[in-house]
């Protein structure tokens, strides 16, 4: 008797599987036995491979993101509920499909878009799931990828890939789609320069995309020597150190003395924001990507006068990571992944995090 595929796809998935889920806040992630869903029509099953350690993943576990000034946002105030199971940067494989999807068959390597909308509003039907007011996000609002298999809740959420390092490139839907936004935010103007602000993994992911899709002079400004050689390396046209004097002069200064057209900052800290705006040239567009935040005070009065337009960017629309992986195939991006670890380590991963013992990024390995 030849097997059909219904009998195969039970053979593939057992009828349970564990997933690290965050019990309430501020405490350890326990590793839960979780029945395997029957799979609705449009629903697919997809087998873990590598799943990103986010830095927001470490607000939800905390319980709490800080607003500064001593002031937080629970983040049951923003609906998330627990138990959850977090991660929302998953490379995996499908391993079952609902009966109505068509365009994916088991084995298929696939990155999953997790910054899932309500699918019905004007803004989610104009393909910005991301923006959506009622948002559905994996691994935030249901449960995300810190498992061995997770459930998509419609197979237009997956993108189907070649990318050979899957495990490193897990973060592509987060981190990877943030600097991807960024860059098309700030090449929109077709500027001479942009400056980035920053030489961590996104500003890496930045500078490598701009010099694929502008034609602007990459300027990198951080403080840290070794990752501004990294950020050279990695396409990079002028590096600026600045923590010696003199270097906002020096930024002017490659910018025909009028300053970058367009600046992302990774950054986003009160230091580097008065930089932005000291530098900025009239007309500029200032792109806030950064989540590190807290407040400054600024004059008013510069904002008519140099006609700066300032933006903020975070994720990206489903089409923005389609583009993002055909880069990826095309080995624009280099992965940037740095350490592994297996699912039952998740506490580890975390804390390593919180002490920043990570350069690059962390995956786990369900
Ligand atoms: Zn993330
Ligand atoms: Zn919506």
């Amino acid at each position: 008797m030849t097997p059909n595929l219904n009998n195969l796809q039970k053979i593939m998935t057992p009828s349970s599987f564990k997933a690290a889920q965050i019990m309430g806040s501020n405490k350890p992630l326990i590793l839960n036995e979780i029945k395997t869903p029957i799979l609705d029509k449009k629903q697919v099953l997809v087998k873990v491979k590598a799943v990103g350690v986010c830095h927001s993943d470490l607000h939800l576990v905390e319980g709490f993101y800080d607003l500064g000034k001593g002031e937080i946002l629970k983040v049951s105030e923003r609906g998330v509920k627990f138990p959850l199971t977090p991660g929302h940067e998953i490379a995996g494989i499908v391993a079952k499909t609902g009966e109505s999807v068509t365009e994916f068959q088991i084995g298929d390597k696939v990155l999953v878009y997790p910054w899932i909308g309500c699918g019905n509003c004007k803004i989610c039907k104009s393909g910005n799931e991301n923006l959506c007011d009622d948002p559905e996000s994996l691994g935030i609002y249901q449960n995300g990828g810190y498992a061995e298999f997770i459930l998509i809740p419609n197979s237009k959420y997956l993108i189907k890939t070649k990318i050979i390092d899957l495990e490193g490139s897990a973060s592509l839907t987060c981190a990877g789609v943030t600097a991807y936004n960024a860059i098309k935010k700030a090449s929109k103007t077709n500027p001479k320069f942009i400056l980035i602000v920053g030489a961590g993994g996104l500003a890496f992911m930045a500078i490598q995309i701009a010099k694929e899709i502008s034609s602007a002079e990459i300027i990198c400004v951080a403080r840290n020597l070794k990752k501004l050689e990294k950020a050279k390396k990695l396409g990079a046209d002028h590096i600026i150190d600045s923590s010696f004097d003199g270097y906002v002069q020096e930024i002017l200064s490659l910018c025909d003395e009028k300053g970058p057209e367009s600046i992302v900052d990774f950054v986003n800290v009160p230091e580097t924001v008065k930089l932005d705006l000291k530098v900025l040239r009239k007309g500029g567009n200032l792109i806030l990507a950064g989540l590190f935040g807290g407040s400054i005070n600024v004059s008013l009065v510069s904002f008519p006068l140099k006609a700066i337009t300032i933006q903020g960017a975070y994720t990206g629309n489903y089409q923005d990571l389609v583009d993002l992986v055909v880069l990826s195939e095309k080995g624009v991006i280099e992965p940037i992944a740095t350490k592994r670890y297996a699912l039952k380590e998740v506490n580890t991963a975390f804390e390593d995090l919180k002490l920043k013992q990570i350069i690059g990024r962390a995956v786990i390995i369900p």
